[in-house]
């Protein structure tokens, strides 16, 4: 992957969806086929030989290249959504935001303690959402985590929340 590249090919725009945000536009990506072929092949290369069952995606940039990755590694696909959206029983699990609390769900049948899973989102921020996933994905005892994202907002520090067990991956890195 030519990461510089892929850095400079995000659109970031500034004050969406409020004033002080600087927002990472995955869409420009997305929209190039090469670009997009690119990313697909080096997540693949990361993953490969992990022994990934289970892509499990979250609601709603990450689900965009958790299904691709998923079938590249022969893994099913599972979604994790905002409350109200699973038709079956789930777990939940809530978590801090800059102002009050979310939630997110899973389905209780979604993962079985023999998977290997590997958790997507497009972005890693203050790692509210995803660390809220891990305790949801943690339920279901499953031999090995992973996490991934293909941004990460370095300075926000989001990485240091997450369990020492479990490998923490992202492609493209900015200062802000
Ligand atoms: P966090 O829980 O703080 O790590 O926030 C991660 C979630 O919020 C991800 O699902 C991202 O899609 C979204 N997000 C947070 N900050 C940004 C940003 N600057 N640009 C784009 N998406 C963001």
């Amino acid at each position: 992957m030519n990461i510089e590249k892929l850095t400079k090919e995000v659109r970031n725009v500034p004050d969406f969806p409020i004033p002080g945000i600087q927002f990472k536009d995955v869409t420009t990506l997305f929209k190039n086929p090469a670009i997009l072929h690119e990313i697909v092949d080096g997540l693949y290369e990361i993953y490969k030989n992990k022994g990934i069952t289970k892509v499990v995606g979250i609601e709603s940039r990450g689900f965009i290249l958790g299904p691709l990755l998923a079938v590249r590694l022969n893994a099913g696909f599972i979604p994790i959504r905002k409350p109200g959206k699973l038709p079956a029983a789930i777990f939940e699990e809530s978590y801090e935001k800059e102002y009050g609390t979310d939630a997110i769900q899973i389905h209780q049948d979604a993962i079985d303690s023999d998977d290997i899973v590997l958790l997507h989102d497009d972005l890693l921020a203050t790692g509210g959402t995803m660390q809220a996933a891990v305790r949801l994905v943690r339920k279901f005892n499953p031999r090995k985590i992973y996490v991934n994202f293909l941004i990460e907002l370095e300075d926000l520090k989001g990485r240091v929340g997450f369990p020492s067990d479990i490998q923490v991956d992202s492609i493209i890195k900015y200062d802000i």
